[in-house]
């Protein structure tokens, strides 16, 4: 769950702490959704806060940001210092973090961006474990319910899918709407050509005799956890391979798992109605085993080998 931000809390918002209710921009800003996010963690660790792979995803907000032309007015290195002195400020240990550029659109309303101002916000809020249905640690792993959405995903020649742009959420928006008014707990997109892409805001993995599979990123996101995941897996000895991967394949998965910041690794137990392997006795074992190993490297219990953990100064 997302806490609610106390009233003290402080914003970053073009280079100044400011309060939360006080970061407010003209009605015209974010119009057409040109704009680009992350959404990170913080995590409590022996000690001290860390941001889980704060590095990657400041990284990926360039890479976005480059895609969509929007020039950052700062350094990396200051962005990721802002990042740590927002969880440090606000007294955060577990928390979500929402780096965001955007526009406003004071400058007119048509459909050139020259000229217009690029802002830039970080904002953070308090996480409590629960607020996907994922595990808390050593708990059992609810499963999702997930239903192939009737929207495709990206082509990359209609929005730039290795950008994480605001505007690209209308996609994910509109098919969780749809998954949740069938009951389900969210969609499965297919691509243009129908072979599956991902969830409405997760990677999706598939198990089958012992290896693991995920689709492109031609379509997808190039999610920060799905590299994780793949690298804790071949850690392990578990084959992964990327390949194009149909929607029957996933009913007939022995597993099947979704990877995001925000979910982490969650299990999906039915896909359409159809149960995934032991879906309905629980996650499989190698799912369980990656959810395991992830939860345990973001909240530092594991030698943090990959430099993946970058310390909040208190
Ligand atoms: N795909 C989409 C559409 C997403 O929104 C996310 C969440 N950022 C992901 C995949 C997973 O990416 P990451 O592991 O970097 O959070």
């Amino acid at each position: 769950m997302l806490l609610a931000p106390a009233p003290d809390h402080l914003v970053w918002l073009d280079d100044a702490f400011v309060l939360w209710r006080d970061a407010t921009m003209h009605v015209t800003a974010h119009h057409y959704g040109i704009g680009v996010f992350e959404g990170v963690r913080a995590y409590p660790t022996a000690g001290a806060v860390a941001i889980f792979r704060l590095a990657d995803h400041t990284d990926r907000l360039f890479r976005s940001a480059h895609i969509l032309n929007l020039r950052i007015p700062y350094s990396r290195e200051h962005l990721n210092r802002v990042q740590c002195e927002v969880v440090r400020r606000n007294r955060l240990e577990s928390a979500y973090l929402r780096p965001l550029v955007f526009h406003d659109g004071i400058a007119g309303l048509g459909l050139h961006t020259q000229g217009l101002t690029v802002h830039v916000l970080v904002a953070a809020v308090g996480w409590q474990d629960g607020a996907y249905p994922q595990a808390a640690h050593g708990g059992p792993l609810r499963g999702l319910r997930v239903r192939t959405s009737s929207l495709i995903r990206h082509h990359p020649n209609a929005v730039f899918t290795k950008a994480k742009a605001n505007g690209n959420y209308m996609n994910s928006i509109l098919a969780l709407q749809e998954a949740r008014a069938c009951g389900a707990d969210d969609a499965l997109l297919l691509d243009a050509q129908g072979f599956v892409a991902e969830g409405s805001g997760a990677n999706v993995f598939v198990v089958r005799r012992g290896v693991v599979y995920t689709p492109p990123t031609t379509s997808a996101l190039e999610g920060i956890t799905r590299e994780t995941i793949w690298s804790l897996a071949e850690g392990e000895g578990i084959p992964v391979r990327e390949k194009q991967i149909t929607r029957d394949e996933v009913y007939i998965a022995d597993e099947v798992f979704f990877t995001g910041t925000a979910v982490e690794v969650l299990p999906v137990v039915e896909l359409d109605g159809r149960a995934i392997g032991a879906g309905a006795t629980g996650p499989g074992p190698i799912t369980t085993r990656l959810a395991t190993l992830y939860h345990e490297h973001v909240r530092g219990m594991r030698e943090d080998r990959h430099g993946w953990l970058a310390v909040v100064p208190p």
